[in-house]
């Protein structure tokens, strides 16, 4: 490591030392669902008010103008220290790199510091009943009238849309373009009349995606992202942040705890331990692919083709580990099992499945025929 690295590392970790709750290091399994968005909350604050927020994003919008690679190393700090994932993940890791990458003047002012402050929270509507894998599909109709768009339609699996401020919505602006020209991002306001949160249950008893039911909702001109049937563009400069080296990294900080917990005592508990470290080294190799990607950062082809395979590989891995976890009935850590086990089912759906992503992998990476 750099000597500026090196003294970065070390500024971190005793940020860390002194600011991680202990409540959520000692109790996240048993807190309520309440207690966790508030601590998911209050850590984006936290992490604000103490400079750790936004670390690549440029310093006029909040940020501290560093690099990827302080970004990745800052997470790979909090993972060792169980840190939370804050609340406002949709806003930091999908919301803000679009806006930098397709937004405004005025947009990047006007969103970002309230997103890397965790003053404004975001969510994501891309997905409908008939629109998930084939997200080209979204039927939610953007009507064009005097200042904006008047929105109707449905959106499903919203993630954070309960207590979310904003929405980078995806909707249908033209009934009669070609697939793939007919789609516009617009960045909602979901604190208005017309918006109707209905919060889905999940198999886990938590609730954090929801139905959202959006009946003649207004969203003036400044609002939309990108130019007018340039949707499906806009969309893929998120999923590859969704899907790219900062999400693999902060989904390190969950799997980091668990390998911890297994090398700790329930692997032992199993019989298991070989297996477990294997589940370590393939951890590892989930931080070193990132570090391999941002070597290659300003070069998007090869940066996407280089963390492309990060969210099946760390996805699948996560549910051997969970899975090993529940078998070893271990008796201290059966409630953090219980629920990794089933939080984890969802991690090989969202923000594109296994299979989806493997025909990605083929098509677009490897160059495979059809
Ligand atoms: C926990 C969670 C949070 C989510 N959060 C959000 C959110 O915040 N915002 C949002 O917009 N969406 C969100 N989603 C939705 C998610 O993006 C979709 O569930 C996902 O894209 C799959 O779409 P679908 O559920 O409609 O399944 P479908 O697209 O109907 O797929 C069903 C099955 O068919 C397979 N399949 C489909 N097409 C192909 C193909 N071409 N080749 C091979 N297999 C195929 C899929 O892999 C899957 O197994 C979330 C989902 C989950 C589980």
């Amino acid at each position: 490591m750099e000597p500026e690295q090196l003294a970065f590392a070390s500024e971190a970790s005793a940020w860390l030392a002194d600011n991680v709750p202990r409540r959520w290091v000692e109790r996240r399994s048993s807190l309520v669902e309440e207690e966790v968005v508030q601590i998911r909350m209050d850590w984006d604050r936290r992490l604000y008010a103490g400079g750790w927020a936004g670390l690549s994003l440029p310093v006029e919008y909040g940020g501290r103008g560093l690099g990827l690679a302080e970004e990745v190393l800052f997470g790979e700090l909090a993972a060792r220290a169980h840190a939370p994932d804050g609340y406002g993940r949709i806003g930091r890791i999908l919301t803000a790199p679009t806006l930098i990458a397709r937004g405004t003047d005025w947009q990047r002012s006007r969103y970002l510091q309230k997103i890397l402050s965790g003053t404004e929270f975001w969510c994501q509507g891309f997905s409908e009943p008939s629109a998930g894998s084939d997200l080209a599909a979204v039927k939610a109709l953007a009507r064009r009238v005097e200042g904006g768009y008047r929105v109707t339609g449905q959106k499903i699996w919203t993630s954070f849309a309960f207590h979310a401020d904003k929405c980078l919505f995806l909707a249908r602006t033209d009934e009669t373009a070609p697939r793939y020209r007919n789609l516009t991002m617009l960045l909602m306001d979901m604190r208005q009349p017309g918006i109707e949160i209905r919060p889905i249950r999940q198999i886990s008893g938590g609730s954090e995606f929801a139905e959202v039911f959006v009946d003649d909702a207004f969203v003036a001109e400044e609002d939309r992202l990108g130019a007018e049937g340039e949707g499906w563009s806009v969309a893929m400069t998120v999923l590859n942040s969704e899907r790219g080296g900062v999400e693999a990294v902060s989904r390190y900080v969950e799997m980091r705890t668990d390998i911890d917990l297994l090398l700790g005592c329930c692997a032992k508990l199993a019989d298991r331990i070989p297996e477990a470290e294997e589940f370590e080294t393939r951890l590892e190799l989930v931080r070193w692919q990132v570090r391999k990607a941002i070597t290659r950062e300003g070069d998007e082809r090869a940066f996407t083709s280089a963390t492309g395979v990060l969210k099946v590989f760390w996805s699948e891995l996560w549910q051997e580990m969970t899975r090993m976890g529940l078998d070893s009935m271990c008796p201290v850590h059966r409630d953090h099992w219980n629920l990794a086990y089933l939080d984890s089912r969802a991690t090989t759906i969202y923000a594109g499945s296994s299979e989806v992503q493997r025909n990605i992998i083929g098509d677009r990476i490897l160059g495979l025929p059809r």
